[in-house]
């Protein structure tokens, strides 16, 4: 192999194994394309980092993880509906634990090789924010965990008069 052909490789290669990363070219529900918003000025520091650079909040400290009120959890980022308070459950993980999504066409997969692991990375469909991590060792009957930084979710209470 040629020089500059190994040094191709390489490139391809390193990117093939890049752990997750940020979808430029979807639309936000505004309108404006991801490569237009100045995140760093619509989202605190900590949404930031995790969001658009693909972080991971210490596991317990998120004002997610023991949450118990009923209602929607929303991208932090956008405002899509992404999780039910009824699909919540406790994992012990010390993340907002759900067993299953709202609407699954709101959530994208994708694999995440990073830290030397093969991950199933979960990202907004709408404005490509990193969410967290599926894993397949949930309850049944679904067997998933999808693994939530608290971070990347907003919460909208359930409205429902009892009256
Ligand atoms: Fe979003």
């Amino acid at each position: 192999m040629k020089y500059p052909q190994f040094i191709l490789l390489l490139l391809v290669t390193s990117f093939s194994i890049t752990g997750c990363s940020i979808a430029q070219d979807k639309q936000s529900p505004g309108g404006l394309s991801n490569s237009d918003i100045d995140w760093s000025s619509e989202l605190t520091p900590e949404q930031y980092r995790v969001l658009r650079q693909c972080g991971t909040e210490p596991p317990f400290t998120g004002k997610f993880w023991d949450h118990h009120e009923l209602g929607v959890y929303q991208c932090a980022g956008c405002g899509a509906p992404l999780f039910s308070s009824a699909d919540k459950y406790q994992s012990g993980s010390g993340w907002p634990s759900f067993f299953d999504a709202l609407d699954s066409s709101n959530i994208k997969t994708k694999i995440d090789k990073a830290h030397g692991m093969v991950r199933t990375e979960l990202v907004c469909q709408s404005c490509g924010g990193h969410l967290g991590h599926l894993f397949n060792d949930g309850p049944a009957p679904h067997g998933l965990r999808y693994c939530i930084n608290s971070v990347s979710l907003q919460f909208q209470k359930d409205t429902v008069s009892l009256d």
